[in-house]
């Protein structure tokens, strides 16, 4: 990296400090890429926005050599999973045969899992992180993109490459500000999020309780229960409005169990909205310009993959450009190649999300009259074995990659 005033120059500029950005940015500087990445947030540390570290990423640290130390920080493992249908439990996945190191779900907070990777790339010379950097423009020169304009706290900053990715999530300003086609593919539900205390007493396993009309899915994270409560696309208002309340009242009638502690739930504020979307570029890429994880294809929370296909495209786009970073000033349509490698998984992945949104979720949220468990849960419930079919789709996904970088310029 150069500084030169108000401006840097770097090999790779990566908007946005998620699991996407901070893994490319970890793979690059491994292999000796020099990488800047801009972080509009002062650190890690924020809303909730998902925990889950699948079997295919922990694979990934594993072929990275750290997994031993990730192992280390406090999590949670989740071998199986189940589901209550009225008052009928029906198992689902079972992670305990996959093809991997570690057959289970690690569940962390996604603050713990950036700075153990910010750690780990912070042992790479070529590793930048810059925080409170929000990328607010492009630089665009001969019709290609070289660069992003920031605003951080001692003023204005322009960071030039030859390659600048968008891994600024969702509601991605560099997608935006280059014009790239976003196509939605629509969602039918909301979720809203809340902690509610766990008790050493309390059942240990992760499990969702789909009643007619309602669904509750309860994360064990050992003192606590992360709750993601499912509504009708667009009703959280109304659900506020009919009162804290009337909203307690609905996560009881679920979970009995939760009586004895909904009135933890005193305020909306401890309530987070997540509006579901579900939608991809028709193009991923520019010249200069590459989108990936959120920013290319925004993921149904179902089976809880964005994360892990966030990682997975960093992945592959350090395994197809890795190399040419290090000598070449200028891409092309070379960076095609990387959309083409995870078009199919991220197009199957959502085609798996919308069967079960369209299918199943839909059908529960309107439904009135009490649910029947369907075929494809009884035979879950009846041969074991098939409970291996689910559990490798949200474990390892479609087309999973393998880290295929060297580590170069260990600093020590
Ligand atoms: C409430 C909630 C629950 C979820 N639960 C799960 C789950 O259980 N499992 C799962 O796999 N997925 C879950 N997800 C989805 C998951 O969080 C995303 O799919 C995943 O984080 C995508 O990674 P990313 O790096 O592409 O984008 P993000 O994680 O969104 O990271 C983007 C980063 O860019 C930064 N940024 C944004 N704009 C700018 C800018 N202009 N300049 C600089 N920086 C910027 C952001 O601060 C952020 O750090 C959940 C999401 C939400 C909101």
């Amino acid at each position: 990296m150069v500084r030169m005033d108000e401006a840097i120059r770097t090999r790779c500029c990566i908007a946005g400090g998620g699991p996407a950005g901070m893994i490319l940015a970890l793979l690059l500087a491994r292999m000796g890429v020099d990488v800047v990445v801009l972080e509009k947030h002062a650190d890690f540390l924020r809303d909730f926005r998902g925990d889950t570290v699948h079997p295919s990423t922990l694979e990934l640290m594993h072929e990275l050599h750290i997994l031993d130390a990730f192992l280390k920080l406090p999590h949670q493992e989740i071998r199986e999973l189940s589901g209550q249908i009225g008052n009928e439990t029906v198992p689902i996945a079972d992670f305990t045969h996959l093809p991997t190191h570690c057959q289970f779900v690690a569940l962390m907070p996604q603050w713990d899992f950036l700075d153990f990777i910010k750690e780990q790339a912070s042992r790479y010379s070529g590793f930048h992180l810059i925080t409170q950097a929000e990328v607010i423009d492009l630089i665009e020169e001969n019709g290609s993109i070289a660069g992003v304009r920031a605003k951080t706290q001692s003023g204005p900053l322009e960071v030039r490459a030859p390659l600048t990715i968008g891994a600024d999530g969702r509601h991605s300003i560099v997608r935006q500000r280059v014009g790239l086609t976003v196509i939605d593919l629509g969602a039918p539900m909301d979720v809203l999020w809340m902690r509610i205390s766990r008790r050493p007493t309390d059942r240990e396993q992760t499990f969702g309780h789909i009643v007619a009309g309602k669904m509750l899915v309860l994360l064990n994270r050992e003192n606590y229960w992360q709750c993601a409560f499912v509504i009708p696309k667009g009703k959280g208002e109304e659900v506020r409005q009919k009162g804290l309340e009337s909203f307690r009242e609905q996560i009881v009638s679920l979970e009995p169990f939760l009586r004895d502690r909904i009135t933890e739930l005193r305020d909306w504020k401890q309530v987070n909205l997540l509006t579901v979307a579900v939608d991809r570029l028709e193009q991923w890429s520019r010249p200069g310009l590459l989108c990936i994880g959120d920013a290319a294809h925004a993921m149904s929370p179902i089976g809880g993959v964005g994360i892990n296909l966030a990682i997975q495209d960093a992945v592959a786009t350090a395994n197809l450009l890795g190399d040419k970073l290090l000598r070449q000033n200028s891409f092309g349509s070379e960076l095609e190649v990387v959309q083409r490698r995870r078009d199919f998984p991220t197009r199957a992945t959502q085609r798996v999300q919308l069967i079960v949104q369209n299918k199943v979720i839909k059908h529960v949220l309107g439904s009135s009259k009490p649910l029947r468990v369907g075929w494809p849960l009884k035979l879950l419930r009846n041969f074991p074995v098939l409970r291996r079919i689910p559990a490798r789709v949200v474990g390892v996904g479609f087309r999973p990659e393998h880290v295929r970088t060297p580590d170069v310029h260990p600093l020590g």
